[in-house]
């Protein structure tokens, strides 16, 4: 079952199926390198991503 309203577009990751939706129970998302500010949404990424 996926995620409500989380549309997601990488498709090597685990869960995500053929519609581009995550299938996992639930994610965590973090600023990359690091601290709890980001000033754009590159800046952030998906730390449940598993790859296939
Ligand atoms: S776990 Fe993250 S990267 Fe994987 S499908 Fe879900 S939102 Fe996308």
């Amino acid at each position: 079952m996926a995620l409500s309203g989380v549309k997601c577009t990488v498709s090597n990751c685990t869960y995500n199926d053929s519609n581009n939706l995550c299938s996992a129970s639930a994610i965590e998302v973090n600023v990359d390198g690091g601290g709890q500010s980001a000033r754009a949404s590159q800046q952030t990424n998906c730390n449940t991503f598993s790859a296939k």
